[in-house]
Parts: C-alpha cells; sequence; structure tokens
C-alpha cells in the first residue's frame, strides 16, 4: 500500500520495488519480500530485522530500525509504529498527513494468545484493514481451550500409542504459541525443527521464556527416539522418520473439521475481532485487503453492521474520503482549487508546492498534474523555468 502526500510518499510490504521509503510490518514472507531488494530503505522494527536474518535472508541491507511508539518523517507524512500483535516484532503503521490519518494494520491480533499482547487500538481517518479471517465461520476458541485440546490429543492418545504429537504449523508465531502451552501445561519435552529453534531463539532473546530442544542435537534425536516427547514442525520440514503423528495448527483449522487432526490456533483476528477493532479505532472509512474472496465480503459486513463506508483495497488512487474518479465535476473543482492557489499575477509557483497545496485541500500529485497540464494547454497558466504563472496578457 502506498500513502503519498504532496510530493512525498511511503510504501507499506510493497511486494514490487518502490520509488518510497518502504515500512515492513512483519517477519513473514509475504509482507517482508521488499527486503530481497538491497537498494531500497527499508523501516522495520528490530526483531522483525533479527527473525528475517535466521532463517537465512540475505542481503539485509538498508535497513532502518523504527520502533513500537516511534515516529518517522518522511516529508509531510508522519509514520508511527503501534503493537499489532500478531507475531514478535509485528507493528502496525500509522501515516498522519496534515489532511488526516491513515492506519494500515498488517497483521494482527486481539492478544488471545500467549506470547503477544493485543494490537493497539489506534483512531483514524482511513484504516487499511486485514481480512485472512473475514468470515462469521472465522469464530476462534479461547487459547487456553485451544491448548487444553492439543495437550490432552497429545498425552492420552498420541504418546501412549508410541507415536511422536507432531504439530505443522508456521515457524513464526504459532510454533512459539504450541511450545508455550505445553511448557506451561505439561512437562513433556518440546523439540523443535531446525526454522522453529532459530525462530524461537529470537522470541527468547527478547525475554520470551521457552524451553525446546533442537530436533538436530543429541538430545533432541534421542527424544525422538524414545518418543516421549512433542515435535514442532513448520509445514514444509521433512522428517524421515516413522513414528510421527501429524496435527495442523492454524486458524485454518476452523474449515478442517474431519479431515485428520487439526486445532484452531490462530495469529489473527477473527471475524467478530476485526468488527469491534473497526469499532473501537472509529475509521471514517475502511478498506480491506488481504484475505482473498472474503476481502469483497468482509467489505459488506462493515457496511451493513457498522454503517461505515468499507471496499476492497485496490490499485485504483483513493483519498482519505473516497475513490478518485477523475469524473467531469471533480476535475473542474480541482481546476477552480488550483486557479484560486496561483492567484496573484507574475508570481512563479514551483510545482511541488502546487502539488502539497492541493494536497492539503484532498487533490491526488496525479489530479494536480492532470489539472496543470489542462490549464497550460488552455494557456490560462504558462510554463516557467520552476513551475508555472498565469499567463499575462499583454
Ligand atoms: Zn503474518
Ligand atoms: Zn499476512
Amino acid at each position: 500500500m502506498i500513502v503519498e502526500y504532496g510530493d512525498s510518499g511511503v510504501a507499506f510490504d510493497p511486494s514490487n520495488s518502490s520509488e518510497h521509503p518502504i515500512f515492513v510490518s512483519h517477519a513473514h514472507a509475504d509482507h517482508a519480500s521488499s527486503f530481497k531488494k538491497l537498494d531500497l530503505v527499508k523501516y522495520a522494527t528490530e526483531p522483525t530485522y533479527k527473525l528475517l536474518e535466521v532463517l537465512g535472508w540475505r542481503n539485509l541491507g538498508n535497513w532502518r530500525p523504527i520502533s513500537v511508539g516511534e515516529t518517522v518523517r518522511v516529508g509531510d507524512i508522519e509514520v508511527k509504529a503501534h503493537n499489532a500483535g500478531h507475531v514478535l516484532g509485528s507493528v502496525q503503521f500509522e501515516a498522519s498527513t496534515p489532511e488526516g490519518t491513515i492506519l494500515y494494520t498488517g497483521d494482527f491480533s486481539l492478544g488471545n494468545s500467549y506470547t503477544m499482547e493485543a494490537a493497539e487500538v489506534v483512531r483514524c481517518d482511513l484504516m487499511v484493514i486485514e481480512t485472512t479471517f473475514g468470515a462469521p465461520m472465522f469464530k476462534f476458541p479461547k487459547r487456553q481451550d485451544v491448548a487444553l485440546e492439543m495437550v490432552r490429543w497429545a498425552v492420552m492418545e498420541a504418546i501412549p500409542a508410541g507415536r511422536v504429537p507432531t504439530f505443522r504449523t508456521d515457524s513464526i508465531g504459532n510454533a512459539q504459541e504450541v511450545i508455550s502451552a505445553f511448557n506451561l501445561l505439561t512437562s513433556v519435552p518440546v523439540v523443535t525443527s531446525r526454522s522453529a529453534t532459530r525462530v524461537s531463539d529470537v522470541y527468547r532473546m527478547y525475554g520470551h521464556d521457552l524451553d525446546y530442544v533442537d530436533a538436530d542435537s543429541p538430545e533432541g534425536r534421542e527424544l525422538l527416539d524414545d518418543g516421549k516427547c512433542v515435535l514442532v514442525a513448520p509445514k514444509g520440514s521433512k522428517f524421515k522418520r516413522e513414528n510421527l503423528d501429524t496435527a495442523l495448527a492454524s486458524g485454518w483449522a476452523v474449515m478442517m473439521r474431519n479431515r485428520g487432526r487439526a486445532f484452531p490456533l490462530s495469529d489473527h483476528a477473527d471475524f467478530r475481532e476485526l468488527l469491534s477493532f473497526i469499532r473501537r479505532c472509529r475509521p471514517k472509512r475502511v478498506l480491506t485487503f488481504h484475505g482473498g474472496k472474503m476481502t469483497k465480503g468482509f467489505a459488506e459486513y462493515v457496511r451493513k453492521r457498522l454503517g461505515i463506508d468499507a471496499g476492497p483495497l485496490t490499485s485504483r488512487e483513493e483519498t482519505i474520503h473516497g475513490p478518485v474518479t477523475r469524473g467531469e465535476l471533480r476535475m473542474k473543482v480541482c481546476y477552480e482549487q488550483l486557479l484560486r492557489t496561483v492567484r496573484i499575477p507574475g508570481f512563479e509557483y514551483t510545482s511541488p508546492w502546487l502539488v502539497k497545496e492541493m494536497a492539503r485541500r484532498g487533490f491526488t500529485r496525479s489530479e494536480t498534474e492532470a489539472a496543470l497540464t489542462h490549464l497550460v494547454d488552455r494557456r490560462v497558466l504558462e510554463l516557467t523555468s520552476s513551475g508555472v504563472r498565469l499567463t499575462q496578457v499583454a
């Protein structure tokens, strides 16, 4: 997502290159991919950076740290980081401009977890919200209940049957939740695959008290041979062992009842939490992203249940008040505003200054540029070396 104001701009979790400074919300690969481009300037929290580092991302140059509560100024835009409660180091970004504020949530969670605190409520004018689980069927049980279910299965079923209960789960976030649950509720040792070990080491660096044994260590191998342990392994990792009993730990488990073992362990807000978060942030408009078909469906719920203008985030340009339509009427208003702004005869107005002045009145850079071209074509304005001025009549 790109926020522009006047001639300054910032990009949040872009997947492509960006001409603006980049802000990365957290270390999951679908949000952090701009770290693959060495030359771009990237702001991210220190834990986010450390997580990418231990997961083997190369060439992590041009990183600038930002912490929760801290503000970075980019021209007329101020970007502030707020806790997102999703995984270690995850933040939401609030962009403030003289015209209003925009909240980009990234991925967030409302604290139903062992390792994270709830996402901070941030008052905003425009909210860009993730809707990974933006349908009513996604109603996650209390963390404690999910944990008890996982423990019951591992301790009462899998282990007595001579099997190693194995949790297939995300190495950042859910893996540490599974470790915490077993640490807190049982004395069963937790064995972790390489990536889960590395990520958990970073959690420990930041004060999370997690107890686990790496699967490749002598102790880990012994535990796995013996079978009196739990194994945490990310979705992709392969173990050539016969004695594993696999279960999925993920928010998607809600959709998979009866299809093998699946526990609804989620590091995202569920449907009701998404709505309540919006209600508390009190935006005037909502744009949804990151939810497949639900991106559109959830926006409808926001309109109907909360009475707040909402739609999916698209590649279209938007202002804080609504989409840019390029309608004739809007362009007419834009010309008039531009003419009121360049009212001193003979005075030269530079285009960066005009873009900024027009932004203050709710017009985007491209609208101002289109209006300038139009008025120059009609000879109302004339080009000078550094910008425009009213055409001088002899
Ligand atoms: Zn994520
Ligand atoms: Zn995500």
